[in-house]
């Protein structure tokens, strides 16, 4: 699970680090020393990379994707100096966002990141395979989290993102995935309004023989579309019953 930059306790630098150079071209906009959550078994610094091309309604991480000129610009020097001072107590990091994948410098930044010894998980909406193509072709990567929002119809997905997707791009993506170079997991956001039973099965079924799938219940507070805010998740026990049917299902 990726953590919303609003409770992540972002780090910024002292007065006098926040030195601006030709590296700092891709801007980062919240960065979290430390994280037990975003990469199961792993100690983690999580970098929040700012815009996305989706608009999901349920988003929790919206100011990113919507006003990320309002969040603090954390120089790349800052960020390589302090995860430098954390090696050895983190094992690696986690490029999360908005949508890294929509910036040009990713692969820069990552390479840079590797090369310090530290392993990579990226966050992502699989919207650009031929990025992550480039990064698992150059191992540039350890681990891909890709959001699968909804079945992969026209419509669903439209509704689940909050803009019209090229379903390839999406279908490249799972593809590249599968083949298992990196480790990898789907996940989706449930939300009542978007996603009935029936859809959870479809998207198991699109991605059988896949490692994993988890099921996010979706948090009513403060997502992209106020008209979510405050609506009811599905109870625990109902997700509980969909992922046992799920795992069977990519099982299978
Ligand atoms: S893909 Fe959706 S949930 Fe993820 S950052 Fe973009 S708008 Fe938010």
């Amino acid at each position: 699970m990726t953590q919303s930059i609003a409770h992540a306790g972002v780090s910024l630098p002292q007065e006098g680090t926040r030195r601006q150079n030709g590296q700092e071209a891709l801007s980062i906009r919240g960065f979290l020393e430390t994280s037990f959550v975003d990469w199961p078994g792993k100690v983690v610094s999580v970098l929040f990379l700012p815009g996305c091309n989706f608009r999901c309604p349920f988003c929790h991480n919206h100011q990113l994707v919507l006003n990320p000129g309002g969040l603090e610009d954390i120089p790349r020097t800052y960020i390589m100096a302090r995860l430098a001072e954390l090696k050895g107590w983190v094992d690696g990091v986690c490029i999360s966002g908005g949508e890294p994948t929509i910036h040009p410098h990713l692969l820069s930044l990552i390479a840079e990141i590797k090369g310090s010894g530290l392993l990579i998980k990226l966050d992502t909406n699989g919207s650009h395979p031929d990025v992550l193509r480039s990064l698992i072709a150059r191992d540039l990567v350890d681990c891909v989290a890709m959001d699968v929002k909804a079945p992969l119809d026209e419509v669903s997905y439209a509704r689940a993102a909050g803009v019209p997707v090229d379903l390839e791009n999406i279908r490249e993506s799972i593809c590249l995935l599968k083949k298992g170079k990196v480790d990898y997991h789907f996940r989706t956001t449930i939300v009542p309004a978007l996603h009935k039973g029936e859809d959870l099965l479809h998207i198991a079924r699109h991605l059988s023989g896949s490692s994993s799938l988890t099921l996010q219940n979706f948090n009513p507070e403060d997502p992209l579309d106020p008209r979510l805010q405050g609506t009811s998740p599905y109870p625990e026990e109902w997700l509980q019953e969909m992922r046992e049917r799920i795992a069977s299902i990519l099982h299978h």
